[in-house]
């Protein structure tokens, strides 16, 4: 049989297939995951430390007969021993797929009001992105010109309030009292601070839930715990709120977690050593690559994350960015207002941060 084609795809109008909202998005671009036989990679926050060897044996138990049945659409295990880590109760708690997932539902439920949602010009730039998907109304607010965050502008009527902390691609940590500050006089709407970063030195608000109804506080397993290929994030707050974000994931997907997931997850805030032993290590690596940048001449802003963020006053970040891949160190760049002359890097091993040092010297003493 031959099927007769009556128009030719060069003529007829493909994308009238697409939704209007389809037409609308500018999805986010995730860093490079490069092909290169040997990178150096340090452009995507991965922790350069593996899992806990309980991680991969949990996961290596799960793998059974037991896949053919669907895993728990509530993840109680897990909600338990994020309960049980932190101290709060597992009604507190959500689990997504990543932490990405949940910071897309937070926007849904929590942040999708008729009043502009704010976020610091400079962070995260997934969140634009959300605004586009579900048509949030957002207004940006200027970080200083050290790139910290003035609470107080954000003291004005709004639908939401989020940010990173520490914040990213920054790397600066906006200490506990000014959250509470903020908290004390925005009763109003929800605040969402997304910790991605906050096990590499900050101190996390999850504390402070039992005081503040609206404050909704999102981590995620793939930076200080070794694990973004499995996908685990978590937010923790009011029992209210986590409702609004169940009542989202109940309507999208009942099973964002695999059991591989789950049984990997709970492993991982169950082996504490690990967590401890591995982020010790990247913080001393930490101080000691923002040393080596300095005397290299690069501006190095704090870092309380398990990245630096530096400029070269004399060299193009772009063009350093590009000489580093040539070097297969990748690093990552944002062509981006404010921040174009910045290279995001991530704190990798001593050996790879060396690889990185050694290429950059060579290239800043050739030129
Ligand atoms: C990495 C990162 C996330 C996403 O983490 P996943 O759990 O891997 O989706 C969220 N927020 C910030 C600021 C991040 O840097």
């Amino acid at each position: 049989m031959t099927v007769e084609t009556t128009h030719s795809s060069s003529t007829y109008p493909l994308d009238t297939y697409w939704s209007p909202v389809v037409h609308r998005l500018t999805p986010y671009v995730p860093g490079e995951q490069p092909k290169l036989s040997h990178p150096v990679k340090l452009n995507t926050n991965e922790n350069p430390y593996g899992p806990s060897p309980k991680v991969l044996d949990a996961i290596h138990a799960e793998l059974a007969d037991t896949l053919r049945l669907y895993p728990d659409p509530n993840a109680e295990r897990l909600k338990q021993a994020i309960a049980d880590y932190y101290t709060i109760t597992p009604a507190q708690v959500f689990t997504g797929n990543g932490s990405d997932e949940i910071l897309a539902f937070a926007f849904q439920a929590l942040l999708n009001h008729s009043t502009p949602l704010l976020f610091p010009d400079i962070s995260y730039s997934f969140y634009p992105v959300y605004c586009g998907l579900y048509a949030i109304d957002f207004t940006t607010v200027p970080l200083a010109e050290d790139f910290t965050l003035h609470i107080a502008d954000y003291l004005r009527p709004n639908g939401g309030i989020i940010f990173a902390n520490p914040n990213a691609p920054t790397g600066r940590l906006l200490p506990l009292a000014d959250i509470v500050w903020l908290l004390e006089r925005n009763r109003d709407s929800v605040v969402v601070v997304d910790e991605a970063y906050i096990d590499f030195g900050g101190d996390t608000a999850i504390p402070l839930v039992d005081r503040f109804p609206n404050l909704l506080v999102v981590q995620t397993l793939s930076k200080s715990r070794s694990l973004a290929g499995l996908r685990v994030g978590l937010a923790v707050g009011h029992e209210h709120l986590i409702t609004a974000l169940e009542r989202v994931k109940n309507s999208f997907n009942s099973y964002p977690l695999d059991r591989l997931a789950i049984a990997g997850a709970v492993a991982a805030f169950e082996d504490r050593q690990h967590f401890e032993h591995t982020r010790q290590k990247v913080m001393t690596s930490r101080t000691e690559l923002t040393v080596a940048l300095s005397q290299l001449g690069f501006e190095v802003l704090p870092s309380t994350a398990n990245f630096v963020f530096a400029r070269h006053p004399k060299h193009d970040a772009a063009a350093l960015a590009a000489a580093l891949r040539e070097q297969q160190v990748i690093v990552r760049h944002f062509h981006q207002p404010r921040i174009a002359q910045f290279l995001r890097i991530t704190v990798g091993r001593p050996d790879q941060n060396a690889a990185l040092l050694a290429a950059l010297t060579h290239m800043l003493t050739e030129g």
